[in-house]
């Protein structure tokens, strides 16, 4: 792997420069937010593209072709430590990623939730790894259109599981019971101010204990999503989306599924309203909530929901 991977990203496919066609296109359908590449005159192709076979030194065909949405990780470079010229605050790896439909890989920043400096790559960080971009909301036709990439299936799902298992202390046995009576409960931080929910008994920032009870209501706005290709139990079909869902009045996101609507069609800055289940088959349990519908209201913009991503 490059030991200077910074200086690598400003190179390939030259995206500083003045563009010409070829790289041209390729920007507008980032701003467009579609993935393309050009194919050579062997048939490969290209993404990011050049204007000549990096292999044969010849024109490129003025064929463009959409690959992705997924890719395929094909290398990675673990920062444990981010700088502050770097796409991402929190340890991310730089990756080679092949999206599909592509001969040759993209390096880009993927963010696989590890928000610790200092912290050692996720063991689920593979080559191999299925990804997909996270594209920003408003683009400019720039490389940083895609704001990184990120698991296919969301791997932060597992670590929530997990983590209700490991502190099922006494906050969240209140905040199950609190679901059990359809209620959300969470707590509010006496320092930031804060509505953590689901509450854990601390504040995640400030690391001090939280007791004041807040009651949210079930309406809230998605943040960030991932659409999920593996059959999972509780999701009503492949593909589904899993998302991270800032409830009105909340300081925090909680993860659930997004249901109602077309995998496709989910969108950051999305309106959503839990759907409960039928009162007579709530237990102390989230199932309660069987997903987050869509509601028809118009989207959040980008700017009120970027600090909870
Ligand atoms: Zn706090």
């Amino acid at each position: 792997m490059p030991s200077d991977p910074n200086h690598i990203l400003e190179f390939p496919g030259g995206y500083t420069r003045s563009v010409g066609p070829v790289i041209g296109r390729f920007l507008s359908e980032l701003r467009d937010g579609r993935l393309v590449g050009v194919r050579t005159r062997d048939g490969r192709v290209l993404v990011p593209p050049t204007e000549y076979d990096p292999d044969t030194g010849e024109d490129v065909t003025d064929e463009f072709v959409p690959v992705g949405p997924v890719g395929t990780v094909t290398t990675w470079s673990w920062v444990a430590r981010p700088r502050k010229d770097h796409p991402l605050d929190r340890p991310f790896a730089w990756a080679l990623v092949r999206m599909d439909g592509a001969d040759t890989a993209l390096l880009h920043a993927l963010d696989l939730g590890v928000f610790d400096e200092g912290a050692a790559p996720p063991k689920f960080l593979k080559t191999g790894m299925r990804v997909r971009p996270r594209w920003r909301v408003e683009r400019s036709g720039a490389i940083g259109d895609i704001e990184c990439f990120q698991p296919e299936v969301t791997m932060i799902t597992a670590p929530t599981r997990l983590e209700y298992r490991l502190r099922s202390g006494r906050a969240l046995d209140r905040f199950l019971e609190g679901v059990s009576q359809g209620k959300i409960i969470g707590h509010r931080c006496d320092v930031c101010g804060q509505v953590i929910v689901p509450m854990k008994g601390l504040c995640p920032k400030d690391g001090v204990p939280t007791a004041q009870e807040v009651e949210l209501p079930d309406t809230g706005t998605v943040t960030t999503f991932a659409v999920n290709n593996l059959p999972d139990p509780r999701a009503p079909e492949v593909p589904f989306v899993s998302a991270y869902i800032l409830l009105d009045g909340a300081g925090l996101t909680m993860l659930s599924l997004v249901a109602g609507i077309p995998a496709d069609q989910v969108r950051m800055g999305m309106r959503v309203k839990a759907k409960w289940r039928p009162r007579e088959e709530w237990g102390k349990t989230m199932a309660n909530i069987r997903w987050f519908e869509p509601l028809d209201e118009p989207d959040v913009p980008f700017d009120a929901i970027k600090d909870y991503l």
